[in-house]
């Protein structure tokens, strides 16, 4: 069972299910040779994928190819069904910065087969999380720069406004399909600059100057 780490705060709040947006910034789609949708691509993440700041992504024996992808996070604060999208921020609780860490060599066999996604976004490790903040001291959750560092260089560098959908279309969304809890994470979605990770590389990520993430790489034993 894992719980949120909050910046400032004692908040214990449990981690729900993880509901990920595939295809939500154009560079992304084109880079994948896709295009984006009219309704949001949903797939989930275990919450046992879920790893803190200074853990370590392990890659697995199966997959030859890991991918980083940098992510805007949004925490649900209350429970919500059909949640319209002029009150869908109101059911946010706070924001932090993700890893939807993917076993590249595994979604492609995938696609090409229309196989669900599981087993590619679904291994232990794969969804690494910083300290949350509080919505409070996020005004314009659309308009942060969302960067990640492989060993110190820029690999992904982009802004949360380059989002296809906005955060109130996606969690009213969301919440005609399933009911958002309290805890529940909606990953939004990469922007582009996906590239492979190996062992020993050290990735950091960056919301904005509201929350950093650190995380090392090494292979299965
Ligand atoms: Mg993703």
């Amino acid at each position: 069972m894992a719980y949120y780490r909050f910046q400032d705060s004692s908040k214990h709040i449990r981690i729900g299910k993880i509901i990920c947006l595939a295809r939500t910034y154009k560079e992304h789609a084109r880079e994948m040779n896709t295009v984006v949708t009219d309704d949001p691509l949903l797939f989930l993440k275990p919450t046992s994928s879920i790893i803190f700041n200074h853990a370590t992504i392990i890659i697995p024996k199966r997959s030859q190819s890991l991918h980083h992808e940098v992510e805007l996070g949004v925490i649900i604060g209350k429970k919500g069904k059909h949640v319209t999208e002029e009150k869908a921020l109101q059911y946010v609780l706070g924001y932090l910065v993700a890893l939807d860490i993917t076993a590249r060599d595994i979604q492609s066999v995938a696609k090409k087969n229309g196989w669900p996604w599981t087993i590619a976004k679904g291994f232990d490790t794969f969804a690494p999380i910083s300290d949350a903040v509080v919505k409070e001291k996020v005004p314009s959750p659309q308009n942060l720069d969302l960067m990640l560092k492989i060993n110190g260089i820029v690999r992904q560098n982009a802004n949360t406004n380059q989002m296809v959908y906005s955060l109130e279309r996606i969690i009213s969304f969301i919440s005609e399909i399933m009911t958002l809890e309290r805890g529940d994470l909606i990953l939004t979605g990469t922007p582009e600059g996906v590239s492979e990770i190996k062992k020993g590389d050290i990735l950091e990520a960056r919301l904005g100057s509201l929350c950093s993430l650190t995380v090392d790489v090494q292979q299965e034993n």
